[in-house]
């Protein structure tokens, strides 16, 4: 498995693979890698000749006073990790190289980021969508790879890709949790032991939504109010967003009669923990 830091050296590497005949996967990552981050990878595996991931903490996705500086790195285990799964290059830029000094130009999705994370974290998703776009036109993927755990965001991509023509397809990889329920997240190194079981809380109180629904309930509002009344009952978890969205299109539901997203954001400590189910 190759390391690329530089983009001069990873178009090369996709100019070689292409001309071997090759399709090319892509699975942008944060690092600090986790079985989630690597089941996107067997995903990229099954589907394409060669498998590129992306390892880039990106700082325009971070807001004032949120975790850029003390989130976690490890790039010699995430190597490992990859390898391990049969990665064939990890690019690994750094901030200068993919926003050099006069760096000036964003993208903007409208509407779906006005709700969910768009709303708790000003600017987030213009930050998500620009790397996504910047990465997309240094690899040109023919497949890039998303976790169903940010539910937003592979919406936020999707659409990005549709509207700017980009010819790539954008895969949906399930939520990979551990046994006992908890979306596997590099954030939840910030858990001491006592939150990590509050965390729980999380697809726990999801699990008892989607089982409401099973049982034939379809207020919206109600359905809220149950994950809502679950989570204040846990003293450590402090409430950013519970919401019902349509899902893909993240309209309002009142009435749950087609698919619906129930997602939430949830301040455990230090962390601030993302869920979301399709009812
Ligand atoms: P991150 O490094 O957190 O930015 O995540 C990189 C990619 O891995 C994103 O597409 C995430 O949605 C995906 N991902 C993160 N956690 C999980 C998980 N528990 N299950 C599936 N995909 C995940």
């Amino acid at each position: 498995m190759l390391i690329f830091h530089d983009i001069a050296e990873i178009r090369e590497f996709v100019r070689q693979a292409r001309g071997k005949g090759h399709s090319i996967g892509l699975v942008p990552t944060m690092g600090y890698l986790h079985e989630g981050h690597l089941s996107l990878m067997r995903q990229a595996k099954k589907q394409c000749d060669t498998v590129i991931i992306s390892i880039f903490v990106n700082p325009t996705q971070f807001g004032p006073g949120e975790d850029l500086a003390s989130y976690p790195r490890d790039l010699d285990r995430d190597a490992a990790m990859a390898e391990g799964v049969g990665v064939d290059a990890v690019f690994n830029p750094a901030a200068a190289e993919i926003y050099p000094p006069g760096y000036s130009t964003y993208i903007d999705v409208e509407r779906i980021t006005e709700k969910l994370c768009g709303a708790s974290r000003p600017g987030h998703f213009r930050g998500v969508a620009t790397v996504v776009a910047k990465l997309f036109n240094i690899v040109k993927p023919d497949y890039a790879f998303f976790g169903q755990k940010d539910a937003q965001q592979v919406l936020v991509i999707k659409r990005m890709a549709a509207d700017l023509n980009m010819e790539v397809e954008v895969v949906t990889v399930p939520t990979v949790r551990e046994p006992n329920g908890l979306a596997m997240s590099s954030r939840n190194v910030y858990l001491e032991p006592d939150q990590r079981q509050a965390a729980l809380i999380l697809s726990s109180s999801l699990n008892r939504a989607a089982a409401a629904v099973r049982s034939g309930e379809r207020d919206a509002a109600k359905i809220r109010q149950l994950v809502i009344d679950l989570i204040k009952a846990e003293p450590l978890a402090e409430i950013d967003y519970v919401e019902i969205y349509s899902h893909p299109d993240l309209e309002p539901v009142e009435v749950i009669k087609g698919p619906a997203l129930l997602a939430l954001a949830v301040k455990m400590g230090r962390a601030r923990l993302i869920d979301n189910i399709i009812l």
